[in-house]
């Protein structure tokens, strides 16, 4: 007779809770998840997947216009919201279906139910106890908006995935990832875009060379309003108005507040556990993701560390090995490669120019802005920018950070390199392919010194 039900319980199938499940499940551990929702959490159902699927559709509006400057005309394009929901709800419930046969295939007991912690090895399930040796947590985020008068008005992340109808005008307000994706997508799909942020550039902390392109980038595309707060919304006939505190009035359809999420760790029962939490109730986890409770241990978004799917990919791996195969398995947070999929995308991995000089490191940077061989006839004003920080006494590339088309799949190559130490000057002596923008990386020639961009 086993001493528990279960090796391991995972509380959350999202990314990094099935990929947990699935590790320790071929490892031999008898698993069982609870998920309360979808299966495949935030990425596959609100977040990363939808999105892209949304991003492809915006771009179809940049690639129509600038196909005329190629030669080709065509009359009457149309662009019909319903199909692209509708096509994006297939994709998204097949997604949902080949995560649930991923969990049986690794015969991962699903219980489709709000699961509640009791103590370091029993959980609470439709008023049942259940036993487990280990407890992972995995619940992920939520979205978080500030309170004002009206906030109740506003919609999240969440609910633009299900909207029936394209608004015909929208405010989004936040400078992140979400706000600047979205703006990018709306304003091409012909809804009406303003972009509200309380700074003067948007995406704090990346790069401010990224920063500052970007934000000219974007403010071509919309109506682009910086160091803007919003003090309140009110219904307006149909519509919703929104008073900006600089005095401007907005009067609008939807209202996106896209400013941060937050661990979703409320009523899991971990306060009456008297497990450590931070100020915003993220699981505070030592180097091997246990909790303050020994036996809990938690990873992903909950944990608040690179709110990113493949990072808590690497987080469920580490975790399920660690248990179940031999203990040792860390995840590196340097050099972790991103991108934004705004218009044109962003990408970028290894150390900004400011955080290179944080760090007291000596640094030299190589920069060029262009325009894309593309655009000398699409007529399109838009613009690129490639950027390398580099460690001036070992040579060494610390940082690459571009704007430009298709950023996230040319910087995951480069982050490779970044990985692999790479020097200037072997990326001087890379031979480029021409004629790309990804060659720009190994003509940069001309340096200079930090801050004098
Ligand atoms: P972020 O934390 O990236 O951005 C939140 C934004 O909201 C910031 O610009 C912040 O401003 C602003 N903000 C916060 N509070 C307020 C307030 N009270 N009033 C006005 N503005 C406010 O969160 P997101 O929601 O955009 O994304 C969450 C995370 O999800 C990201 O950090 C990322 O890790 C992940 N993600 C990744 C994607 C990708 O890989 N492509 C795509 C989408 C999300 P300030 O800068 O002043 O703090």
């Amino acid at each position: 007779m086993e001493e528990f039900d279960f090796d391991l319980f995972v509380i959350g199938a999202g990314s990094a809770g099935v990929r947990a499940c699935r590790i320790a499940a071929s490892l031999g551990a008898r698993v069982a998840v609870a998920e309360e929702r979808y299966l495949g959490g935030t990425c596959v159902n609100v977040g990363c997947v939808p999105k892209k699927l949304f991003s492809y559709a915006a771009h179809y509006r940049d690639d129509f216009a600038d196909s005329q400057g190629f030669g080709w005309s065509y009359q009457g394009i149309d662009f019909d919201w319903s199909k692209l929901k509708s096509n994006k709800d297939i994709e998204i419930n097949r997604l949902n279906g080949i995560y649930k046969t991923i969990l049986d295939a690794n015969k991962v007991q699903v219980f489709q139910t709000r699961a509640q912690i009791k103590s370091a090895h029993e959980l609470l399930i439709d008023g049942k106890t259940i036993s487990s040796k280990y407890i992972l947590i995995a619940v992920g985020g939520w979205p978080w908006t500030p309170e004002f008068p009206g906030s109740e008005l506003v919609i999240s992340s969440n609910e633009i995935f299900a909207l029936e109808e394209l608004p015909d005008s929208m405010v989004i307000v936040g400078g992140g990832y979400i706000a600047v994706e979205f703006a990018s997508i709306f304003t091409r799909l012909g809804c009406e875009t303003s972009l509200i942020y309380r700074r003067d550039k948007l995406l704090r902390g990346f790069d401010e060379d990224i920063r500052r392109f970007i934000t000219t980038e974007i403010s071509h595309d919309l109506n682009l309003k910086l160091n803007t707060n919003i003090e309140k919304i009110f219904n307006n006939d149909s519509q919703l108005q929104v008073i900006c505190d600089d005095g401007d009035e907005i009067q609008t359809d939807t209202v996106l507040y896209a400013t941060g999420r937050k661990p979703a760790t409320a009523n899991l029962g971990l306060e009456e556990l008297g497990m450590e939490l931070a100020n915003n109730g993220a699981i505070k986890v030592n180097q091997d993701f246990e909790s303050s409770i020994p036996g809990i241990y938690a990873i992903g978004d909950v944990i608040d560390r690179v709110a990113l799917t493949p990072v808590a990919l690497a987080e469920g791996q580490a975790v399920a090995r660690n248990l179940f195969a031999e203990p040792g398995h860390a995840v590196s947070y340097d050099n972790i490669p991103t991108a934004v999929f705004c218009h044109p995308n962003i990408g970028t991995v290894g150390l900004s120019e400011e955080q290179a000089l944080d760090q007291g490191l000596e640094i030299d940077i190589y920069s060029s802005e262009l325009k894309q061989l593309r655009h000398t006839l699409s007529g399109r004003a838009e613009r690129s920018l490639v950027k390398l920080v580099v460690n001036r006494a070992s040579g060494r590339v610390v940082g690459l950070h571009m704007v430009g088309p298709d950023a996230g799949e040319i910087v995951q190559g480069f982050a490779v390199a970044l990985n692999s130490g790479a020097t200037k000057a072997d990326f001087d002596r890379t031979i480029g392919i021409h004629p790309t923008l990804a060659e720009e990386f190994v003509m940069l020639r001309e340096k200079r010194d930090p801050g004098s961009s």
